[in-house]
């Protein structure tokens, strides 16, 4: 049997829906008949979604959502691949397309920053007074980053504009950079900057993974690989002089495959090679290891004796 080839397409559209609730079920339905797997987040204020298929799903839903004016301007991001990206079709209404809870709302389609296309993005970071501020959540900047980013100390998304509000200072009289993956969070971030009173903010148009398959400039002064929400997790963007910035959680040698700790209780993300995860019983620390709900242990089916004996071999602190 020939192999079937897949792709995953990354998209958002800022334009308004009318009855967007009523549109998220249409739209679910079409997406599920069509046969894609996916999350797509339908807003007021617009769609932002990522969903797998074949070739010819791909194409229908790509022909389907321009001939819809809405969005007939839409940008899909295509990657291909040997197979779907997620389990399940979901599209879900949203009252925002990224979740920033402002209290003044920022409507995109009003004030955003200036847009710079990879190669425009590439000569700002190498110029001075130049500050380039990640605007994506600390666990996709653990695994890869444009060099000289500011990393926000921020959990998510949402702290962003408080931590901004802290460190004005360190901003004043710059031009500022921003990116995320796919564009959707810059678009908000840099109008909400704007906003903000500072004047000279561009953000990167398609996000980093544009960038990464950028003909001039080939993700070159990006840093690890790129984190993304779906089954690959992490897909490389430097095809230049690609580089290994994460580190593994036991023993810190360069690792770029992030798994989660396996009480369920703790969830903690880290990286860990597959060796690694073994040894250690997928778990952060030794109370994770002898969680009663240990996920590791359950798959597994290792007895009380059995994990015992495979924690006499665990010589870490953590
Ligand atoms: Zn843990």
């Amino acid at each position: 049997m020939e192999e079937q080839q897949f792709r995953v397409l990354l998209y958002y559209q800022y334009v308004t829906i009318n009855n967007p609730e009523e549109y998220t079920k249409e739209h679910l339905k079409f997406c599920t008949n069509l046969g894609l797997k996916g999350r797509i987040l339908v807003a007021e204020e617009g769609i932002n979604g990522t969903v797998s298929g074949t070739i010819e799903q791909t194409n229908k839903y790509m022909s389907y959502m321009k001939e819809d004016p809405r969005f007939k301007d839409m940008v899909f991001k295509i990657d291909e691949a040997d197979q779907h990206a997620f389990q399940k079709m979901h599209v879900r209404y949203r009252p925002e397309l990224v979740t920033l809870r402002l209290e003044d709302d920022v409507n995109p389609l009003e004030v955003t920053g200036d847009y710079y296309s990879p190669k425009e993005f590439y000569d700002a970071m190498q110029q001075e007074d130049t500050v380039i501020i990640d605007a994506r959540n600390d666990y996709e900047f653990d695994l890869g980053h444009f060099r000289h980013a500011i990393k926000p100390e921020i959990k998510s998304f949402k702290e962003l504009p408080q931590w901004i509000q802290k460190n004005r200072e360190m901003l004043e009289g710059k031009k500022i950079l921003t990116y995320c993956t796919g564009g959707v969070r810059c678009e908000k971030f840099s109008g909400w900057l704007r906003n903000e009173g500072f004047e000279d903010v561009a953000q990167l148009h398609g996000g980093i993974v544009t960038y990464g398959k950028d003909p001039e400039v080939q993700g070159e002064l990006w840093d690890g690989q790129c984190y993304v929400f779906d089954e690959r997790i992490s897909v490389p963007i430097n095809r230049v002089n690609a580089t290994v910035v994460s580190k593994d959680y036991f023993t810190d040698e360069p690792c770029e495959r992030y798994i989660n700790c396996a009480n369920p209780e703790c969830d903690k993300r880290m990286f860990c090679s597959e060796e690694n995860e073994h040894k250690y019983l997928r778990s952060c620390s030794h109370e994770c290891r002898v969680h009663p709900r240990n996920k590791y242990v359950a798959e597994y089916g290792l007895t009380e004796e059995q994990v015992k004996e495979r924690l006499l071999v665990v010589n870490t602190t953590k």
